[in-house]
């Protein structure tokens, strides 16, 4: 086997998707313990926009800060490199989420047994159903008095349209919470909930439930039950299947408590057994195999540098194929340039450090001062560009004011880069005159407004507009698309690459619109 290949099977890149407060901190805490990248809990910082006031700018600043440090997170588990891509659960950063998971190759979904599946979470699961990308299930705070376990299944694939199959199962809940079974490979695990920083967990090996060991360990009831529990999900699950799992449509799922460090080893070395290595990738041209000897890459969240006196920001970059190195020209497919990298990093969970090579499956952070935008496709001269970065239109569209008019080029320049890190997006009438910025959630306009005047000394204000959504047009039909143009003028917007959206701000005030004009396509996202 080639030694670039060898380096592929070795890496797994996936991301940990859920609602806010299920859990997902501390599970990625609890496997970057097992993984020996930190040493004592409460390392993982909490990266919470939720619980701050939105004016409270410095508290913005500081999580902006400590999301830069735990974007990703690689360690070393038996012998596989893992990286955990981070993905805010909060909706107001839910672009960010989408296009982090553009760089995994598969996620685990942390759902809390009493909440069962919330708003978060159908929406983060909808992606990764567009996108086929392979889910594992942990069901999280089983010390808690939960939803019914076959419920919460059920509640699953009902509303987020998968199929399940439990590959561990509850012994109780709550109170009664007395550990986990692991079906396949037929051990007993019982709940400890002192031990939180124990990682080699005790466990029970029972060949046979009919053993009456289980009695001894569990209590008359309590073993019963498990016995009929387990009889049953074996009648009504089919056995796993591999391939329906790597194609998105089949979720196995675990039971734990990640606070208690329960459940989670079962989880991380199913893990490391079933996720998918490094896959191939589409670009516009072809499809990109990671064996390939050629390197590619694309560029998935561009991050500013916190002090305002050092303008660079780091790229965040996906290897596809390829080996990566330190200091060697590579291809920047948009800007047709030539560039070179003398201080690449990696992120491993304990340290930020200097890279020489990288592989696919890494991420490499990449200082820059001003070249990339979010979706950039670096190559060793081929052109091609990574596809599956597309823009989904904002919910909120305010129009940027400028307050002082002799910063008029630093605030240009400053919403110019905030846009090309997706903080947000903006669509422009009248050749620029007016600028309209569209987010996902109201704290990014404050985001933006203290930044602009931070980082740039531009003054700016928020005005707000009655648009609600942003379509992507685009017509065979020349004259059609002309006279739209036209006739709607003060509803059509240019985006930054320069192509035209039509704002709306009704269902029913583009429904009519669409029937007017049948032959202009109106697209959802920027890619079609
Ligand atoms: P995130 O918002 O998804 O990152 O959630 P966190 O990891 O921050 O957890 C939210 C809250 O749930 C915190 O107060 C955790 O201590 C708590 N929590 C996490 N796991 C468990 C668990 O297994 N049992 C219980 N009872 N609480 C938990």
């Amino acid at each position: 086997m080639s030694n670039l290949q060898i380096e592929i099977n070795k890496r797994r890149i996936f991301g940990i998707i859920s609602h806010p407060d299920a859990g997902k901190t501390t599970l990625t805490e609890k496997l970057l313990l097992f993984g020996g990248a930190i040493q004592k809990a409460g390392t993982v910082k909490r990266n919470k926009a939720e619980k701050t006031a939105t004016s409270d700018f410095m508290e913005i600043e500081k999580q902006r800060g400590i999301s830069v440090a735990t974007s990703v997170m690689g360690f070393n588990y038996k012998d596989r490199k893992i990286n955990i891509l981070d993905t805010p659960g909060h909706k107001d950063f839910a672009e960010d989420t989408y296009r982090t998971l553009t760089a995994v190759d598969s996620v685990i979904l942390v759902i809390d047994c009493v909440k069962g599946v919330e708003e978060q979470t159908r929406k983060l699961m909808s992606v990764c159903r567009m996108r086929h990308i392979p889910v594992m299930v942990f069901i999280n705070k089983m010390d808690r008095e939960g939803k019914d376990p076959f419920d919460l299944l059920e509640e699953i694939e009902k509303e987020l349209n998968i199929s399940t199959r439990p590959l561990s199962w509850p012994i109780g809940i709550g109170s009664t919470f007395a550990g986990v079974y692991h079906l396949y490979k037929k051990q007993l695990k019982l709940f400890s909930a002192e031990n939180k920083m124990n990682i080699a967990d005790d466990f029970i090996e029972v060949e046979d439930l009919s053993s009456i060991e289980l009695e001894r360990q569990l209590g008359d009831k309590a073993a019963r039950k498990l016995r009929d529990e387990v009889e049953l999900v074996e009648g009504v699950y089919e056995p796993f299947d591999l391939t329906l799992y790597r194609s998105g449509y089949l979720a196995p799922v675990f039971f734990g408590s990640a606070i208690n460090n329960f459940g989670i080893e079962e989880l991380l070395d199913t893990f490391v057994e079933i996720a998918p290595e490094p896959q191939a990738r589409e670009t516009d041209k072809r499809t990109v195999q990671p064996n390939e000897e050629k390197f590619t890459g694309f560029v998935f969240k561009i991050h500013a540098n916190l002090d305002p006196n050092h303008r660079d920001r780091i790229a965040f970059c996906r290897v596809c194929s390829g080996k990566f190195e330190r200091n060697k020209f590579y291809q920047h497919i948009r800007s047709n340039k030539k560039l070179k990298f003398a201080s690449p990093t990696s992120f491993m969970a304990d340290a930020k450090s200097l890279v020489e090579e990288a592989w696919p499956g890494d991420v490499i952070g990449l200082y820059d001062a001003g070249n990339f935008k979010i979706g950039d496709t670096l190559t060793e001269g081929e052109t091609l560009k990574y596809l599956g970065i597309p823009s989904f239109s904002p919910e909120i569209f305010k129009e940027l004011e400028n307050m002082d008019p002799m910063k008029t080029k630093q605030l240009e320049k400053g919403i110019t880069q905030l846009v090309d890190e997706g903080v947000a997006q903006l669509f422009t009438q009248n050749l620029g005159s007016r600028k309209f910025v569209g987010t996902v959630g109201e704290l990014q306009f404050e985001v933006i407004k203290f930044r602009l005047l931070h980082e740039y000394g531009a003054s700016c204000n928020f005005r707000a507009i009655s648009f609600t959504k942003a379509s992507w047009i685009t017509s065979n039909d020349q004259n059609q698309m002309e006279k739209l143009m036209r006739s709607q003028a003060n509803r059509i917007a240019f985006d930054k690459e320069n192509r035209p959206v039509y704002l709306s701000n009704s269902k029913w005030d583009i429904d009519s619109t669409m029937r007017e004009y049948p032959d202009v396509v109106f697209h959802e996202t920027s890619e079609w």
